[in-house]
């Protein structure tokens, strides 16, 4: 999480320069202001990210506004043919995108793909656009009067997105957007930025007009104008949660519907009469995917009774296998981190947890492949307590704590006393006592022996407490009602039968 704005930083002359997407081109950005963008894998600079004025998000906007009108008259087959051409071009560059993310986050091939996958997912829902904006028919409601409701796009929206699924999160946002006849502001975490730009130019060849989608880049400058803008009308988040809570704050303030996802600490509650072979390669998968660096990773599993000793020595047992380097050799499972700030900040836990008390069973550091790359190996942390720094805060990295505690209850009091509450597991054999869980939990999105429950595209996603701010999950159903407007619409065709002058209020004949 960045707290402040990116200091300005001079652009370095040998690495590729990464601009803005307004208007269906290419703009250079004319600030003076950049960022660096790494290759995590090798630990080197390879781009510099233009970082967008007031006036340059302004322009976006501009190019979104004028974009607008004909886009949202479009009709709903045309539109819908354009997304199952989106679809195609997506599906058949699935691997050059993936090859951008693990060029840049630093996430290997496979899950690289695995995020493009479930963008896809997204994109295949947006194709049911004209089923998804069907509204209500009310024939004969009154005499002679119709009722009907109809969803209408909001306008210019524009989106806010973390380093961590630098495609999938993007497309989780403008997909629906744009299906739903809205024009488009991408600000895409300057960490990543060039898969947002090949996004672009897929969407041009797919047949979107100039000016529906555009990408700006930036830092908290960009975020401002974003948030302040009066021709913007909604503003999607997905981040840290201080960010998440000031991008919701700010938004609101201004007048926008904003959705602002933040942080997650995800419980993945073990039971002893789970399978413990399976929760132990559930909870390794779950921690260690992508370096951690996922919201729905699990960060925490809480052992109830004796699963404890028996769980910690199988997860123990599986963590020399894992191969750790970069993601672009066929083999290797876990990636780099996305900065050296980053994997210093997230290793810093490790000594952090064992002054404060906890066991360290797994030490990162000690089998983090040589080399520049912002690599750490794999930690496992037991003995972990509500009180300590590694349970309290978001690590984000290959980082797993256990907390032991004696009963279920003690296990779901953990989970619901938590801040966050974006998802969560149970693993156990006992339905009865998983039926129960999910009717106690304190989570949005709930896995019943399955460790990340992320929802397939036909339903929403989103977290309860610090994990979101507004009402709306996104994509989905919600993300469809999150950016369209409902209006209804009382008819009556003139009948000159039963015409006549009624000052009452109007009630039903
Ligand atoms: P971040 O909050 O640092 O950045 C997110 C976006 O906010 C970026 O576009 C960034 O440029 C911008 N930003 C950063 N600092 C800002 C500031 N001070 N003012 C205004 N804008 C600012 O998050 P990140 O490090 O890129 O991503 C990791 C975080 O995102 C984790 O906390 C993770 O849990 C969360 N996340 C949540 C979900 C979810 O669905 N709930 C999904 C993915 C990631």
């Amino acid at each position: 999480m960045t707290e402040l704005a990116t200091p300005p930083i001079e652009r370095a002359q040998d690495v590729k320069r990464i601009s803005h997407w307004i208007g269906g081109r290419i703009v250079e950005g004319e600030s003076g202001r950049s960022g660096p963008v790494y290759n995590p894998a090798l630990g080197h600079q390879t781009g510099a990210v233009d970082f967008a004025s007031p006036e340059e998000i302004d322009r976006a906007v501009q190019a979104a506004k004028e974009a607008f009108p004909a886009w949202r008259s479009m009709s709903l087959s045309k539109r819908t043919a354009i997304f199952f051409q989106i679809r195609e071009l997506v599906h058949d560059r699935a691997e050059d995108i993936a090859r951008i993310l693990t060029a840049e986050h630093g996430k290997v091939l496979s899950d690289a793909m695995g995020e493009v996958a479930r963008g896809l997912e997204v994109i295949e829902f947006c194709c049911g656009i004209p089923e998804l904006l069907k509204g209500d028919f009310s024939e004969q409601a009154s005499t002679g009067v119709d009722v009907y409701s109809i969803r209408q796009p909001l306008g210019v929206v524009a989106g806010i997105t973390p380093f961590n699924f630098p495609a999938m999160v993007p497309m989780w946002m403008w997909a629906p957007a744009l299906a739903c006849g809205n024009s488009f502001v991408l600000k895409p975490s300057e960490k990543d930025p060039s898969a947002s730009l090949y996004t672009a130019e897929l969407l041009k060849e797919a047949g979107v007009p100039d000016g529906v989608f555009n990408v700006v880049h930036g830092d908290k400058v960009a975020v401002d104008s974003v948030l302040e803008h009066p021709d913007i009308q909604a503003v999607s988040f997905v981040g840290s949660t201080p960010i998440a809570r000031y991008v919701y704050e700010t938004g609101t303030k201004h007048g926008k519907r904003v959705q602002a996802l933040g942080g997650a600490k995800n419980h993945m509650i073990v039971l002893p009469d789970a399978d413990i072979e399976m929760a132990a390669d559930a909870a390794v998968s779950a921690a260690y995917g992508s370096a951690g660096e996922r919201c729905m990773a699990v960060s925490q599993v809480v052992a109830v009774g004796d699963a404890a000793d028996r769980l910690v020595k199988a997860i123990q047992e599986r963590l020399p296998k894992i191969k750790v380097g970069n993601g672009l050799e066929p083999d290797v499972e876990m990636g780099p981190l996305v900065t050296r700030e980053h994997r210093d900040k997230v290793a810093s836990y490790i000594d952090g947890a064992r002054d404060q008390g906890a066991d360290v069973v797994a030490d990162g550091r000690e089998s983090a492949p040589d080399g520049d790359g912002f690599f750490l190996g794999v930690s496992l942390l037991d003995k972990v307590t509500p009180e300590m720094d590694a349970y309290k805060d978001e690590i984000f990295g290959p980082v797993l704590g256990v907390t032991r505690v004696g009963t279920y209850n003690e296990a779901v009091r953990l989970v619901n006393e938590n801040p966050y509450g974006n998802g969560t597991a149970i693993f156990t054999r006992d339905g009865g006592v998983a039926r129960q869980f999910q009717f106690d939990v304190q989570a949005g999105m709930v896995g019943i022996n399955v460790p990340i429950p992320v929802p397939v595209a036909y339903y929403s996603f989103g977290g309860w407490k610090n994990s979101l701010f507004g009402d709306t999950h996104i994509y989905g159903p919600e993300g469809i009602n999150f950016y369209t407007r409902g209006k209804v619409v009382t008819s009556r065709w003139p009948d000159p039968e039963t015409s006549k002058v009624d000052l009452g209020f109007p009630q039903t004949r």
